[in-house]
């Protein structure tokens, strides 16, 4: 049995006949750029979150950047980000000219710890910048309370996170400002690439708006040096089919998360995911923690079981920010995690037999070791 790690042409087949449809009217009409698809998914997608705003941009880098951009905040300014989040959470903050504090999460929850943010904050100190980083919403009541207490913005990096929730609110609501990504293997995957910013507040929607064409809010007239980045009407019609199915396909995830926790639980040494109180994680992925973990995905990938790491190597270890400077080992948690996780497949489009064959190897390969 094959078993991939995740299969985008699944949810197209699904859902292919709605999808054509959509996307031949877009191509018949002749508008493409920021039209009626763009402006009804952002409505759409605001209600879905129970926010206020939605502004549809050209990808979730572009949406984390422009959410900085909006706050002004940049040049002279420190952002807390976890040391162990995507590239892409740092490298918003590097290009508005800001200077990135990694700071390291909580081992278990694997999302910022609020203590070590607290420890973290300067005078010039601007925005904390949490991740909901594989689909768990991270601490937000306290994360919010240290930055009501010292003035700083809260903005969501909420591109591993569509559907998630935190005591009820949806992750996307639970900052001043949050970023969405729709690259295409997101629980909201577009068919290229895709981002929304969203927030409550009237004004920073206003400025991404005009941030995200060229700085212009009547033709040809630039009130602000800004950017092309538009989410196009056709990923946005792409997205109006797909949003409505988004909660069915986020119950199949939970449900396979349920069935690899209860296959896992008695087993040693193998490390999995959380929810804590009032958290509701979207599972973007599934990601268990081994010392054992390249054993483990080479005798998987024997067995045609397709796993991946999210991610290897923490942003502070990359050549891209040698630069700064950080000694290896300065973020232990992090590389810790670098070293130990490991991604099981957990797509909507799964079938039962995969997943129970995916449970029956790994319990497999634990249970050989214990004979030996
Ligand atoms: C995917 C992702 C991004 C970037 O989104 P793109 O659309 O690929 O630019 C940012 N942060 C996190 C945590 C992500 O997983």
């Amino acid at each position: 049995m094959k078993v991939s790690f995740l299969e985008l042409a699944p949810a197209y087949r699904e859902l292919q006949a709605e999808i054509d449809e959509a996307f031949h009217k877009v191509l018949v009409k002749g508008w493409y750029v920021l039209g009626e698809e763009v402006a009804s998914f952002e409505q759409e997608f605001a209600d879905y979150l129970d926010v206020m705003h939605c502004v549809g941009v050209a990808s979730g880098l572009d949406a984390l950047a422009l959410c900085l951009e909006a706050l002004e905040v940049g040049s002279g300014h420190e952002v807390i980000v976890p040391s162990n989040t995507y590239i892409a959470t740092a490298l918003a903050v590097t290009r508005v000219g800001a200077k990135v504090v990694f700071v390291e999460p909580d081992p278990l929850t694997r999302n910022l710890d609020p203590s070590e943010v607290q420890r973290a904050i300067t005078s010039r100190t601007a925005a904390i910048l949490p991740v909901h980083l594989y689909g768990l919403p991270a601490e937000m009541q306290a994360i919010r309370k240290i930055a009501n207490d010292h003035g700083l913005h809260v903005i969501e990096d909420a591109a591993q996170a569509h559907g998630a929730r935190y005591f009820n609110k949806r992750a996307g609501g639970l900052g001043d400002v949050a970023a969405f990504s729709f690259y295409p293997g997101k629980n909201l995957g577009a068919f290229g690439d895709g981002g929304v910013v969203v927030t409550d507040d009237a004004a920073i929607a206003e400025r991404i708006r005009t941030l995200r064409n060229y700085g212009s809010r009547v033709k040809y007239y630039n009130d602000m040096r800004g950017h092309n980045s538009r989410l196009d009407e056709l990923q946005a019609a792409a997205l109006n089919v797909k949003l409505p199915y988004l909660d069915a396909w986020n119950a199949r995830r939970r449900h396979w998360a349920q069935r690899y926790n209860e296959a896992f639980a008695q087993i040693e040494g193998l490390v999995l995911p959380i929810e804590p109180e009032g958290c509701e994680s979207c599972w973007h992925l599934y990601v268990v923690g081994t010392e054992r973990r390249s054993e483990l995905q080479h005798y998987l990938a024997e067995r045609g079981i397709g796993t991946l790491i999210h991610y290897p190597l923490p942003p502070y270890r990359q050549r891209a920010y040698a630069d700064l400077l950080i000694p290896p080992g300065t973020f232990p948690v992090a590389d810790e995690l670098a070293n130990r996780v490991l991604s099981l497949p957990i797509g909507p489009h799964l079938s039962e037999e995969g997943i129970a064959y995916v449970c029956e190897c790994v319990t497999g390969f634990f249970k050989r070791d214990r004979r030996v």
